[in-house]
């Protein structure tokens, strides 16, 4: 039998008021296929089950269009590691412009296969370190969306992120746990760079009933210059310690 998506990953789908073209779930089945035939040589990811992959990788990547959707959107997603959020809106919404940016080889390399094989266009890999791009004129201040998946605390998320959202534009860090303290951190750090929380949304979907959350910020104004610093300073003096 030719391999097809679960039930319960349609049902997500569904849920979340997407729909999506067989083209499409044809793509997120070999972008599966691929993700476990190379993570079998490198470490990509620690989830192997099937099934788990599609849910907890696929559809909770998925899950920020729940919060943000709009027709044309200039996406950056940091710290992507093999692709999660930024592939997978990619192949959902085809005419984003994306860029991945990620800082290990391996992960950049399968990307780059990937986008190859599934004959994605209006998308780049950069590789490197988010504190360094950030500083370049053409990324600063140019995507309408920024995310990041498990890459960092959310002070450090928003002085990666901030520097590369244009005023107006969005930032979206799904997380779980309790986030008491570091939301309170997250804030203080959101005031330095120009940001502000404007939403907190729960997501519950077939199998991701973990308490995630999708931590949404507006870029008020222009990130100052100086942000972010190099990564031994964040390391050393986070943002938004009291
Ligand atoms: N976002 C993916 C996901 O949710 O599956 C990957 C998460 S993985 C735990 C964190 C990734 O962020 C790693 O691939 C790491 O190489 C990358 N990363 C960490 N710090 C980074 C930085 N400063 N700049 C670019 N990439 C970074």
């Amino acid at each position: 039998m030719a391999d097809s998506v679960s039930t319960i990953f349609q049902e997500g789908v569904q849920q979340l008021g997407l729909t999506l073209s067989e083209a499409q779930y044809a793509q997120i089945l070999i972008y599966r296929q691929e993700l476990l035939e190379w993570n079998t040589r490198f470490n990509l990811t620690a989830i192997t089950e099937p099934e788990e992959v599609l849910l907890k990788h696929f559809l909770d990547s998925l899950s920020l269009l729940s919060t943000y959707d709009h027709p044309q959107t200039q996406l950056l997603d940091i710290g992507t590691g093999a692709g999660f959020p930024g592939l997978v809106l990619k192949i959902v919404r085809p005419q984003w412009q994306v860029a991945l940016l990620e800082s290990t080889g391996k992960k950049v390399t399968f990307l780059q296969y990937v986008i190859e094989i599934l004959h994605l266009d209006g998308i780049e890999v950069l590789y490197g370190r988010a504190e360094e791009y950030a500083h370049k004129a053409q990324y600063r201040g140019h995507f309408d969306l920024v995310t990041a998946r498990a890459v960092s605390s959310l002070a450090n998320l928003l002085e990666y992120g901030a520097p590369y959202c244009r005023v107006g534009g969005s930032l979206i860090f799904p997380k779980k746990g309790d986030l008491t303290q570091e939301l309170a951190q997250g804030q203080r750090a959101a005031a330095l760079v120009g940001a502000t929380l404007v939403a907190d949304q729960s997501v519950t979907l077939p199998g991701l009933t973990d308490g995630r959350r999708l931590l949404v910020w507006k870029q008020q104004k222009p990130c100052p210059a100086q942000f972010p610093r190099s990564g031994a300073v964040m390391a050393k003096r986070p943002l938004g310690i009291e």
